[in-house]
C-alpha cells in the first residue's frame, strides 16, 4: 500500500485518492479501473475455460499492484518479466512465481537470479545455450537455491532461442543433470506475428510455432523429460496456443491495458480487437495548454509522456479532433472546428502500452470520475 500522507500532489504524485478526475495533474497515466477489471476477468475466464494457466506478462505494466489484481481477479499463476531487476521488484513485492522470459548471462545478474528464491519466489528463466547451464547451476549451488529452466525455442520471432529439436533436447538433458537446476519445460513465444492485422496470417505463423513445440515435447518425452510448463502466447495469438493441445501456459500482457497499435488488429470476424474483445483501460490524460491558433490545440503530452514507436496516440471517444504531431513536451491536436479550449482534458490511447508505462512513475486509477487509487509503476526504468 502506498502511503500518501507525505506526498504532495503536483510534486511527488499526480493525484491522490478522492480527487476528481479533472484535477489530476497532467500528463498522467490513468487507468479506467472498471475496464481494467473486465479485461483481466475476461482473459482469466478464457484461460480457465481452456485448461490453460495464465502467467501474465509484467513487462507491460511493471506494476506489482496490477500483477496482484491479475492473480486475484484473473486467476493468474504468476508473472513473466524480461529483466532480473524487474523480476526482483515483483518478488520483493510478494509475487511468488516469477519467470524471466529471457536469457540471463551476465555474472552479476546470474548471481542475483540465484538469490531470488530467498525472496520467496519460484524462480524460472530461459536458456538457449549449453554454456549457460553450468553458469546458472554454479550460482544456484553457491546460494543453495533452485533455478527452474525453460529451453527457449525460436519459433519465428528471430530473437533468442534454439531452432531445432535436437538442440532443445541437448540443453534440456544438461539442465536436468545440473545440480541446483530443474528442467521445467519450454518457452515458445512467437513475438513477430502478434501485431499482424489479419487473423489468418497470425494463425498461420502460430501453427508453425505449435508444430515446432509438439516436435520438441515429444522428443523430450522420448528421453524421459516431462514439461511442466509449455509457455507462450500473447494478445494477438492466445486463442491459437489455447487450442493447440500442447501449450499449457499463456503469457499475455497488452490485453489488460490495450493500445492503439494492438487495437487495430482484427479478430476472427474481421473486427478490431478494441471493438469488443478488449477495452481500452490505459490512457494518457493530457490538458490543452494553448489554443493560440484557431485550428490547433497544443496539449502537454509529448514524447516524454509516451512512446510513439508504434504510431501516434489516438484521442479516445472523439472523431472531431486528432493528435497529429509531437515533440518533446508538446502534442499538436488538429481542431478544425475549434471544439477545444484551454484546460480541456483529453484521454489519449497510447500507440504502444509497454514503453509508454515505463516513462511514468504512477498509475492513477479512476472509477466514476473519481481517483480511487494511485499505484506506483513499481519496476519503472528497471531495464537492467
Ligand atoms: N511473452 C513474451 C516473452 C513477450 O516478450 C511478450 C511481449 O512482447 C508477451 C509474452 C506478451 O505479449 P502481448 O503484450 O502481445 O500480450
Ligand atoms: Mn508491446
Amino acid at each position: 500500500m502506498t502511503e500518501f500522507a507525505d506526498y504532495e500532489v503536483g510534486f511527488d504524485i499526480p493525484a491522490k485518492p478522492g480527487m476528481k478526475a479533472d484535477e489530476v495533474q497532467t500528463p498522467a497515466l490513468v487507468l479506467d479501473l472498471d475496464a481494467l477489471e473486465r479485461n483481466i476477468k475476461k482473459m482469466g475466464d478464457y484461460a480457465k475455460a481452456h485448461g490453460m494457466r495464465h502467467r501474465v506478462h509484467g513487462k507491460m505494466h511493471k506494476s506489482v499492484d496490477v500483477a496482484k489484481l491479475q492473480m486475484e481477479l484473473g486467476g493468474a499463476c504468476g508473472v513473466c518479466c524480461q529483466k532480473v531487476s524487474e523480476a526482483e521488484v515483483f518478488a520483493r513485492g510478494g509475487i511468488t512465481d516469477v519467470l524471466v522470459s529471457n536469457q540471463v548471462r551476465d555474472p552479476l545478474k546470474i548471481d542475483r537470479l540465484a538469490r531470488m528464491p530467498k525472496l520467496g519466489a519460484r524462480t524460472i528463466c530461459c536458456v538457449d545455450d549449453l554454456a549457460n547451464v553450468s553458469e546458472l547451476s554454479k550460482a544456484a549451488e553457491t546460494h543453495g537455491t533452485e533455478i527452474e529452466c525453460l529451453v527457449e525455442i525460436d519459433c519465428g520471432a528471430g530473437r533468442c532461442g534454439v531452432t531445432t529439436t535436437p538442440a532443445v533436447v541437448e540443453i534440456a538433458k544438461a539442465i536436468d543433470a545440473a545440480p541446483g537446476l530443474k528442467f521445467a519445460g519450454i518457452q515458445a513465444y512467437q513475438g513477430a506475428m502478434q501485431h499482424l492485422d489479419a487473423y489468418a496470417e497470425r494463425q498461420e505463423k502460430t501453427q508453425i510455432a505449435i508444430e515446432m513445440v509438439v516436435d520438441a515435447v515429444e522428443a523430450l518425452k522420448a528421453v524421459g523429460l516431462e514439461c511442466d510448463i509449455v509457455g507462450g502466447g500473447g494478445t494477438g495469438s492466445y486463442y491459437f496456443e489455447s487450442k493447440s493441445n500442447v501449450f499449457n501456459e499463456l503469457q499475455c500482457g497488452s490485453y489488460a491495458f490495450m493500445d492503439a497499435d494492438y487495437g487495430r488488429i482484427l479478430d476472427e470476424n474481421g473486427n478490431r480487437i478494441d471493438e469488443g474483445e478488449w477495452e481500452n483501460a490505459l490512457f494518457i490524460l493530457t490538458s490543452v495548454m494553448s489554443h493560440a491558433k484557431a485550428d490547433k490545440a497544443i496539449v502537454d503530452a509529448g514524447l516524454k509522456a509516451q512512446s510513439v514507436d508504434s504510431g501516434l496516440p489516438v484521442i479516445f471517444g472523439r472523431t472531431d479532433v486528432e493528435y497529429v504531431k509531437c515533440s518533446d513536451e508538446h502534442g499538436v491536436v488538429a481542431d478544425p472546428e475549434g471544439a477545444l479550449k484551454v484546460n480541456d482534458k483529453l484521454r489519449l490511447v497510447p500507440g504502444h502500452c509497454d514503453p509508454t508505462c515505463n516513462v511514468h512513475d504512477w498509475y492513477v486509477g479512476l472509477r466514476d470520475g473519481v481517483v480511487e487509487t494511485v499505484w506506483p509503476v513499481s519496476a519503472r526504468g528497471r531495464a537492467y
